[in-house]
């Protein structure tokens, strides 16, 4: 059926509704007969899928593989060993992703959106999810549309369509009837659909599609969302891929080599396959996903709600915050601290009361419930309650005079207006920013501006919020009501001082983010001076190369003009939305990484394109929302500093865990490439080196995400993210590590062959067993000793390392395990001797970080941030 060609009656006759809603047993039955509201990629994967998943890994292939190879060649044993391995490895996987999977669904039922509906004939707040064809929506500026609707009133709606139709201009709807024809999706004014946005008006509509049947539904289903993959991940593909053609070459030259010596190819063949595995870091991309999933939990927990995947890695990149000032750096409780009335002003039609207190009373969308809690805008709560605890109520005085039309509040005009019946006329009364007034004053007062000016400009720099009322009186209610018209020609009354106090946490925050190397500006729609006094206290200006700069003054900078500065400008003040997205540009083409807030329709640009979109959990619309990379639950300034500090963290132990488990190979495959360059027999058999990958290397390496944060994390400058992963000494870290390993089981063998001890396999394979548990003690913290951070601090890695030391030792001493693993129980000197040998790589490792320290000991410098402006920080 065509909803745009047909009358609201016969759409509802036809979708069985009415417009006081549906009730919740049908709605309960249609949910069941529809599905659910959501896009198809946004379904859970099931626990099979998941099973399935760890199997088909390339790793777990070749170890098939290799078993079957070993069945081949008469070595069943190996076989079962190698399965067993496998499933154990499954296993691991199995659970990490499980519990990944599980933080991943509880941050989406978190961000998972609401709709308001009409059930059982009463408004309430539902998931989007839980529409159903024929419920009544309700909507309004602000809200993302949730599914298809016809609408079957409207208010002044307007409707931003751009995501679907591409066009730029907001469209205006109207529940009518199209005339027969044929219309384009952009052209069917009465409806609307699911994803685009609400930008002005309110309305209710019907829902005439959900799910994958709206036309957004149709879209995605052409295109099906592939997953996402986070800047690290592909790094860490091209990484994998070099690093497989590195494998097969390995494999290969060992074996040809081995093959050269006259050695037995099934052997070659087995120790090749090993070699290969040992090279192949193929869990590496999946572990990154868990760390960011169970990193997104921690996030929760600090109140920043992952929208976005990679923006957890991305949050220790950020340079530039940008942030709101109301309510995120100040606490959002305004009070009037003062007025100031013109003298010898009087309104008409008020007999003898106040004007300007009348204008504070009537001029707001401030209410009360019945238990007395106000409700409304700050702003506008502060003004009527002071209004009202001067016996100026709203309520009596609306009764005496009724509002007639409001101009509502917007934030590029900074001014609202209400129109009032009184006896002599129409009364108007405008507040807003005094300069949005000034401009709008009848001649008589345009002298007195100097005057104000020098008044408002005295309060704004005491940090004060000052709101300007104007009035007029009209013969009737005018028929063009546009701001053009009604607010023009305007009597000053006076104005209000209000204070809103900047939050404590904020202070903090800020200071912690300059010594993280994060500069923090705030952008408000306040008064220059205003914003520039509440930035002083907050300590976001401290010099005065720090610049404040309005929206006029912005737009009157070209972009060369711009660039020069824009590094340099801590507040921006008095600017409209629209600017924000100027601002990140321009940082971004200085190569800073910008975090933006936001929480208006008009701020969702902005957000897409900022590098890190944070929207407000409890002010902010449904479409900053959906916009934003991160959710802040409780609109505070520190939590995005809180949520730096956590990104840096997780981004810090991916690093470790990637240092570890390429260090370890680098030291198997070394031990293992040389040993016959030494003349000496191949170290270890395959099944020694498919154990320490993937227990050795994997428990203790998994255990590293629960590092806690470095002592300097927050002491030292944002990750560039540009940079590579071999930046910072990786690449030289991995193989002096590798080295030192192979050298030392090398050397053990020789020792032990040379001295006629028939245990010096086991020997060997015990040191570099034993080597990979002390580089996971000591890789912990990349500045601090383990000494200073405690062994206690990551419990986890404790347990893991003793629990693998623990059946390290099993396999040495239960005569079923010597059997299997070909080992053999070594003498308390020789497991003695070997637990000495490798415990020397914990030693280097700690000698390493204790060098660096003293190195780096007068501070470190942070490089150039802000033009040119370095920081020198102390080490601790
Ligand atoms: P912020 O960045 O602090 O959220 P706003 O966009 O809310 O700034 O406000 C910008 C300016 O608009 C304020 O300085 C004030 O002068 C004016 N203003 C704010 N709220 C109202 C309102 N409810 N009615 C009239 N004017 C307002
Ligand atoms: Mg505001």
């Amino acid at each position: 059926m065509d909803y745009y060609l047909t009358p609201v009656t016969e759409v509802a006759a036809e979708l069985t509704t009415s417009p006081a809603g549906l009730d919740a047993a049908t709605a309960g039955q249609r949910l069941a007969e529809h599905g659910p509201n959501q896009l198809a990629d946004a379904q859970q994967k099931t626990i099979w899928q998941l099973v399935l998943h760890q199997l088909a890994d390339v790793m777990i292939l070749v170890l098939l593989t290799a078993a079957g190879v070993s069945v081949l060649i008469g070595e069943a044993k190996s076989a079962y060993v190698i399965l067993a391995i496998v499933m154990l490895n499954a296993v691991i996987g199995f659970v990490q992703e499980y519990r990944a999977d599980k933080a991943m669904e509880a941050l989406q039922k978190m961000a998972a959106s609401h709709a308001q509906v009409l059930r059982d004939g009463r408004p309430q707040e539902i998931l989007t999810a839980e529409l159903v064809p024929g419920d009544v929506v309700l909507l309004e500026a602000g809200h993302v549309i949730p599914a298809d609707v016809r609408f079957l009133e409207t208010h002044t709606l307007k409707v931003d369509e751009s995501s679907l139709t591409g066009e730029s201009s907001n469209v205006e709807k109207t529940p009518d009837a199209l005339p027969p024809g044929e219309y384009p999706l952009g052209d069917r004014l009465n409806l609307g659909y699911k994803g685009t946005s609400v930008t002005n008006g309110r309305a209710t509509a019907y829902v005439v599609a959900t799910g994958m049947k709206t036309e957004l539904g149709k879209i995605a289903a052409l295109i099906q969302t592939a997953e996402v993959v986070t800047p690290l991940q592909k790094r860490l593909g091209t990484l994998g891929k070099r690093l497989s053609v590195v494998a097969l070459v390995v494999g290969a030259l060992f074996f040809g080599v081995g093959w050269l010596r006259g050695e037995a190819w099934q052997d070659l063949l087995l120790v090749s396959i090993s070699l290969a595995i040992a090279a192949l870091p193929e869990a590496l991309p999946a572990l990154v996903t868990v760390s960011l999933a169970l990193g997104a939990g921690r996030l929760m927990k600090s109140h920043a709600l992952m929208r976005k995947l990679p923006a957890v890695e991305t949050l220790g990149s950020v340079t530039y915050i940008c942030t709101d000032k109301t309510g995120t750096l100040t606490l959002n409780q305004m009070t009037v601290e003062d007025l100031y009335e013109v003298p010898a002003v009087t309104l008409a039609g008020l007999a003898d009361r106040n004007g300007l207190l009348t204008a504070l009373a009537l001029n707001t969308d401030a209410s009360h419930d019945a238990e007395n809690h106000w409700l409304g805008d700050s702003t506008e709560v502060a003004l009527a309650q002071y209004a009202a605890d001067k016996d100026y109520a709203r309520p009596a005085l609306e009764e005496q005079f009724p509002r007639l039309a409001e101009l509502p509040f917007d934030s590029e005009r900074k001014c609202m207006t209400t129109l009032h019946q009184t006896p002599e006329g129409v009364l108007v009364l405008t507040k807003g920013a005094a300069g949005s007034l000034y401009k709008q004053l009848t001649d008589s007062q345009q002298a007195g501006i100097a005057d104000l000016t020098r008044r408002v400009d005295a309060q704004a720099a005491q940090g004060y919020r000052v709101l300007a009322y104007g009035a007029k009186m009209l013969p009737e209610l005018p028929a063009d009501l546009t701001p053009a018209t009604v607010e023009t020609g305007l009597t000053f009354l006076g104005f209000a001082s209000l204070l809103d106090p900047p939050r404590e946490e904020a202070r903090q925050a800020v200071a912690e983010c300059k010594t993280a190397g994060i500069i923090p500006v705030m952008i408000t729609g306040d008064h220059k001076l205003t914003a520039k006094a509440i930035a002083e206290k907050l300590g976001i200006i401290s010099s005065e190369d720090e610049l404040v700069l309005t929206g006029p003054e912005l737009t009157a900078l070209d972009e060369p003009a711009f660039a020069a500065v824009v590094e340099k400008v801590r507040v921006y003040a008095r600017v409209d939305p629209a600017q924000k997205l100027r601002i990140i540009s321009a940082l971004q083409a200085r190569h800073q990484f910008v975090a933006m807030t936001g929480d208006g329709v008009n701020d969702a640009p902005a957000l897409k394109n900022a590098d890190i979109g944070i929207a407000m959990g409890i002010n902010g619309t449904e479409v900053a929302k959906e916009a934003a990379a991160m959710i802040l639950l409780d609109d505070n300034f520190a939590t995005i500093v809180e949520a730096v500090r956590h990104g840096r963290r997780i981004y810090d132990n991916i690093l470790k865990f990637i240092r570890y488990l390429l260090a370890g190979s680098a030291g198997e495959i070394i031990a293992l490439f040389c040993a016959p360059f030494f003349g000496l027999p191949v170290p270890l058999l395959a099944i020694h080196i498919l154990w320490i990958n993937l227990i050795t290397d994997g428990l203790p390496g998994l255990a590293l995400a629960y590092e806690p944060s470095e002592k300097n994390s927050m002491r030292r400058p944002p990750i560039d993210p540009r940079q590579t992963i071999f930046a910072d000494g990786l690449g030289w870290f991995i193989l002096g590590v590798g080295l030192l390993v192979g050298g030392l089981t090398i050397g053990t063998e020789a020792w032990a062959i040379r001295q006629d001890l028939p245990h010096w396999q086991t020997m060997a394979f015990t040191v570099l067993c034993f080597s990979q548990l002390g580089l996971a003690l000591a890789i912990r913290s990349r500045r601090e000793s383990i000494f200073s951070i405690g062994l206690l601090s990551n419990k986890p890695l404790l347990g893991a390392v003793v629990l693998t030391a623990g059946l390290h030792l099993t396999i040495l001493y239960v005569p079923f395990c010597n059997e299997l693993f070909s080992t053999q129980p070594l003498t308390v000197a020789e497991l003695g001797l070997a637990v000495a040998i490798a415990s020397v790589v914990f030693w280097v490792v700690e000698l390493q970080k204790l060098i660096s320290r003293r190195w780096k000991r007068p501070g470190v410098q942070v490089p150039a941030l802000s033009g040119g402006a370095t920081l020198a920080l102390v080490s601790d």
